[in-house]
């Protein structure tokens, strides 16, 4: 299957093929005919799947028909929702890939920084709005941005959106927006809570799914390593060093010991910086920029600082903690082995969290395989 035998048309093609797609993803097989075919789509993905191309290339094909003949399009035509920012950049940036021969216009709606910019973004008009909902529902109080036109609505990781309860902006958000629409719902679980919120945006929606989360663990190798709690942060370096481990994203439980584990990396001599909650927004895309273009070697976050965030060819992740939610676990690990390249996940373990691994265990339905550092043993 290529993207061509998905009716995509030439100037997406083009662009995915500088892109240097080859052929579509399962979720993307699936979603895009959907998609083209004006239906509604109820799509249970994770990232790392391809699910944000499954939904950019249709619905930028979508415009380029409304528009077909020189037809002027009205308005913002796009809305996706996203719950974080890392997220609204990585989904604008596909757009702008995936249509770069096309001639839409996209922006990104956040909060944490400035307004000023965006409104004048607005103000000289835009087709396709990714935002998360605070920022939007705080700019269309402000009869700054109208939605009336709107004839696409894109929710991303829903269950994310949940989580951080944002459900109340999401609702608030669906009573803006005309109830003639394509929506699209994607979200990497579909417990009952979910099912029914895309129950109240979806009208006879098609359902797609692509393997479930757990799955994904096959082409990432996984390893255990038992370490005591006080010996983690020199464990930690010694694997970086022995296995000449280079780039790698380090997750850490909270804020507080992201910082401290960035800083001690940083005096033995390895660039290292942290990305949590507590960073501006200006900090910590600076610090994700630095990482992606190989100027960090470790780029230690939090759960929520990691959300969304998409770094090509990633090989490394290590869990300096172990989280004490399994499905975050799954999460976390898929940072890596993504879009069919290989990766390595290694967990450091110590005493009290072994409880934690039994569960993970039970979630992925395997054992992790123990290891240790030549050099201990
Ligand atoms: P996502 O699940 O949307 O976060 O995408 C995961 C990664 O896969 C991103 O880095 C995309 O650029 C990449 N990707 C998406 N679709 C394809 C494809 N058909 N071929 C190769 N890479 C892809």
């Amino acid at each position: 299957m290529n993207f061509s035998q998905l009716a995509v048309i030439e100037p997406v093609l083009k662009a995915l093929t500088d892109a240097g797609y080859v052929a579509p993803t399962p979720i993307q097989e699936k979603a895009i005919p959907v998609v083209l075919h004006r239906h509604d789509l109820l799509a249970c993905a994770q990232t790392g799947t391809g699910k944000t191309a499954a939904f950019a290339i249709p619905v930028l094909q979508l415009l380029a028909e409304d528009s077909a003949g020189g037809k002027k399009l009205d308005g913002i035509q796009v809305l996706v929702l996203t719950p974080t920012r890392e997220l609204a950049i990585q989904v604008e940036e596909s757009f702008r890939d995936y249509g770069k021969y096309l001639r839409f216009r996209s922006m990104t709606l956040f909060g944490g920084v400035s307004q000023v910019p965006q409104v004048e973004q607005l103000k000289r008009g835009v087709e396709i709005l990714i935002a998360t909902p605070g920022r939007l529902l705080d700019l269309v109080g402000q009869k700054l941005v109208d939605l009336s036109k709107l004839r696409y609505f894109i929710l991303d990781e829903a269950d994310r959106m949940l989580d951080m309860g944002f459900v109340h902006d999401v609702k608030k958000v669906l009573k803006l927006i005309p109830a003639k629409r394509q929506s699209l719902f994607f979200s990497a679980t579909m417990p009952a809570e979910i099912r029914q919120l895309a129950d109240t945006i979806l009208f006879k929606p098609e359902t797609v799914a692509v393997n479930p989360v757990s799955s994904t663990a096959e082409i990432i190798a996984q390893e255990l390593h038992f370490v005591g709690k006080d010996d983690k942060r020199e464990y930690l370096f010694a694997l970086l060093e022995e296995r000449q481990i280079d780039p790698v994203l380090v997750f850490t439980r909270t804020k507080y010991g992201a910082d401290k584990l960035a800083r001690f990396l940083h005096k033995k001599g390895i660039g290292a910086a942290a990305i949590h909650g507590d960073k501006s927004q200006g900090a910590r895309q600076l610090a994700l920029n630095s990482f992606k273009a190989g100027k960090l070697r470790a780029l230690i976050a939090t759960d929520i600082a990691a959300r969304g965030i998409d770094i090509d060819e990633l090989k490394w992740v290590v869990n300096y903690e172990i989280p004490n939610v399994a499905e975050t676990y799954v999460h976390r690990i898929g940072r890596t082995g993504r879009a069919g390249s290989t990766g390595t996940a290694i967990s450091l373990c110590d005493q009290e969290e072994r409880a934690y691994i039994r569960d993970i265990e039970k979630l992925i339905g395997k054992k992790i395989p123990q290891r240790a550092l030549r050099s201990l043993v």
